[in-house]
């Protein structure tokens, strides 16, 4: 099965490597037509701002938004959840974005790239702590009723669920543990 990875900016590579790992075969998207020949996509973090308008110069935010709203599984971290997130609450916009999921996010709200830390979180259907690296992470403020929490920091939803519509607010492909990535391909074979 073909899972693409946004290939405008960010860790394209990690993320790539993890859904190998996972039993996918990654493919870099950058096109329209490459859009169109995978059957879902990972949005890598990055800088959400930067990404948003790359989507559009690359005429590629409509048509993300048209396959998952379509159903395409749609797995985005950091950079890629503030892109889905539909509310961004704080100071610092990104107002380009796919607008999908029913959280508000505030961006960079743990704190500064020297901030940055690894925590080992609980996640539903997986046995044993998952390890997760925020750097300069967006705090997921708000969910709305059809999001489900599939783990939390601090009492803060991290990892959230709506349909087909995955997001995390770390980075999971960098820690070289891919369960994750194993349980959104398996989400999307099934
Ligand atoms: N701070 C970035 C943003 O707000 C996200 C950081 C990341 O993806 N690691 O866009």
């Amino acid at each position: 099965m073909k899972v693409g990875v946004l290939a405008l900016q960010g860790d394209v590579r990690e993320h790539s490597r993890a859904l190998d790992g996972a039993g996918a075969t990654a493919v870099p998207i950058k096109t329209r037509v490459d859009l169109s020949s995978v059957d879902a996509l990972v949005l890598p973090g990055g800088e959400s701002t930067t990404i948003g308008k790359l989507l559009e110069r690359f005429g590629l935010l409509q048509p993300v938004v048209e396959r998952a709203r379509s159903g395409m599984p749609l797995f985005g971290t950091c950079a890629g959840m503030i892109l889905m997130a539909k509310e961004i609450t704080g100071p610092e916009l990104a107002p380009l974005r796919l607008k999908l999921m029913d959280i508000s996010v505030k961006r960079n709200a743990y704190g500064r790239q020297v901030d940055s830390f690894e925590a080992d979180l609980d996640v539903e259907s997986l046995d044993a702590p998952l390890t997760a690296a925020f750097i300069r992470a967006p705090v997921v403020e708000r969910v709305g009723a059809c999001v489900e929490v599939l783990a939390r920091w601090e009492d803060r939803p991290v990892l959230v669920r709506q349909g087909n519509l995955l997001a995390a607010s770390f980075h999971p492909e960098i820690t070289g543990d891919h369960r994750l990535h194993e349980l959104f391909v398996s989400s999307v074979e099934g």
